[in-house]
């Protein structure tokens, strides 16, 4: 489906959309192709969000490794929008598992069969468990049911132990208790979505000149559709003004919009907006979230052919190592290698408070004991993004304490990546998620018309909104 300004009938109102990431800017995108006037508001000094942009050492590269699927169609259609679509590179890669001390290559059917940790009948279990989640329609159902107890049911126990639980850990860590088994059906849905579509094997993708110039394009695209954008713009706050319109409060200014949405985490949303019901602040501070400290190394040589190595030893600070550099074209990275080492925390973990210099110290030594050949020699930079709020936990029965869209404040809305209830996090359910909010203009009430104040949160239902394939 396009998107253009001849499918636009609601009048014409002024919006503030709060936060300029992948939602942020296809919202105000889709709103003004809609005949709306969008003023985009950015706390940080570029767009972008979790998805930008940033320089370690004298390379330019994503500040956190992105890859787009085949079957990401949602986000296939934005690039082409930005005209960046034939400028994709598709690249087969390869997966690797570090267990008992040893770096296993597991890309393909026959080293899943060599794989030695596992014994045939655990390997026959574990296939059968991928295979049958990836046929799984039901997700709702899997959402009542924990996830450890899922999985020990598919792949037994022992399975479970050597396999899944240090793959929870990695990105869940203590909160896959609390995790429903929506979230690896989810995880393992999205893998093999490609095949649905009928390719033989997954591609993972990316755009020459990576994140940088998809920012970019979309920066230009945004401005010659009208879309006001300004940076170091936090909102403060959001309130509803005597004449029904809404106040943003900036750093020194109020400006004054028709509608505002926000898609800021619901947490900060929900400090943001005062005039929230008790009830529906119950509900944006009741979604728990979990935060990443990632870093980036620029290495001068390999470390292995994996694009992904999952850990499943113990004592690891970091959680995966992601080898861009064995996706990405080496010319893109002047001839480096850039590895990711990415641990997934809870946003008040401690290691939120730790020095650059002592992660630094940390992580390199735990690279090293991966990789004993690897010396300090080789390492040309190392850079640090921490951000505390990256992912809602899908956490049992999640989809029924969603928080609304539509607020009880007239005009204000919320919207983000904690609404994708059927999916993992990534840019293709994020761009959907604008998509189908403003596919929906045309019908979208006001204000929350259950009453937000009365009903107790559990009672309260997001509003459903037009979704489109
Ligand atoms: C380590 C990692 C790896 C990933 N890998 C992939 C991948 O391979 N493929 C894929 O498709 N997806 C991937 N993703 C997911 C992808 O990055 C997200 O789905 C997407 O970027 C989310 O966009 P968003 O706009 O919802 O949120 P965000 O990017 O978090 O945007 C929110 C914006 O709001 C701004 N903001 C916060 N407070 C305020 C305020 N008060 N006022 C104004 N602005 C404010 C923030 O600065 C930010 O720019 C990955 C994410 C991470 C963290």
């Amino acid at each position: 489906m396009t998107h253009n300004a001849e499918q636009l009938q609601p009048r014409s109102e002024h919006w503030a959309v709060l936060g300029a990431g992948i939602l942020g800017m296809t919202l105000a995108l889709r709103l003004t192709q809609k005949g709306q006037k969008v003023t985009l508001l950015e706390a940080r000094p570029n767009p972008g969000g979790l998805a930008d942009a940033w320089k370690i050492g004298d390379v330019t590269w994503d500040r956190h490794y992105h890859v787009t699927l085949m079957s990401d169609m949602h986000a296939r259609e934005l690039l082409r929008e930005l005209t960046l679509e034939d400028s994709m590179k598709w690249v087969e890669t390869k997966t690797g598992f570090f267990t008992d001390d040893t770096l296993h290559s597991m890309s393909n059917t026959l080293e899943f069969l060599k794989f030695p940790p596992l014994r045939m009948i655990d390997k026959l279990r574990l296939g059968g468990t991928i295979f049958y989640a990836a046929r799984v329609r039901n997700w709702k159902r899997l959402e009542q049911i924990p996830v450890g107890d899922w999985l020990t049911k598919l792949s037994g126990p022992r399975t479970f132990q050597k396999m899944w639980l240090p793959l929870l850990r990695s990105k869940l860590g203590e909160c896959w208790r609390e995790t429903s088994a929506a979230f690896i059906w989810a995880t393992i849905a999205r893998m093999y979505a490609a095949r649905r579509t009928g390719l033989k094997k997954e591609l993972f993708g990316y755009v020459s000149g990576g994140y940088a110039r998809v920012m970019e394009e979309f920066r230009a695209k945004l401005l010659e559709a009208g879309v006001e954008l300004r940076c170091n713009a936090p909102a403060q706050q959001v309130r509803q003004t005597s004449d029904g319109r809404l106040t943003v409060q900036l750093a020194d200014e109020a400006a004054v919009f028709d509608r505002v949405v926000s898609t800021l985490p619901t947490p900060v949303m929900s400090r943001v907006c005062p005039q929230l019901t008790p009830m529906e602040k119950q509900l944006f501070d009741g979604i728990r979230y979990h935060g990443i400290v990632c870093a980036s190394v620029l290495l001068s040589k390999s470390l292995s052919p994996f694009y992904v190595t999952n850990i499943t030893d113990t004592g690891y600070p970091f959680t995966a190592v992601i080898e861009m550099s064995s996706l990405v074209d080496k010319a893109e990275l002047g001839g480096s290698a850039l590895v990711y080492l990415p641990r997934y925390v809870t946003p008040h973990d401690e290691l939120f408070d730790r020095s650059d210099a002592e992660i630094e110290h940390e992580f390199l030594t735990g690279l090293q004991r991966m990789h004993p050949t690897l010396s300090l020699a080789d390492v040309k930079a190392f850079r640090i993004s921490r951000v505390r709020h990256v992912f809602a936990l899908p956490t049992i029965g999640y989809s029924d304490r969603l928080p609304p869209t539509v607020t009880s404040v007239p005009g204000f809305y919320a919207l983000n990546s904690a609404h994708i209830v059927n999916g993992t996090l990534n840019v293709n359910e994020t761009i959907k998620l604008a998509n189908d909010f403003v596919a929906g203009l045309n019908n979208l009430p006001f204000r929350c018309l259950s009453s937000c104040d009365s009903h107790p949160a559990s009672e309260l239902k997001p509003v459903q909104l037009v979704t489109q394939s």
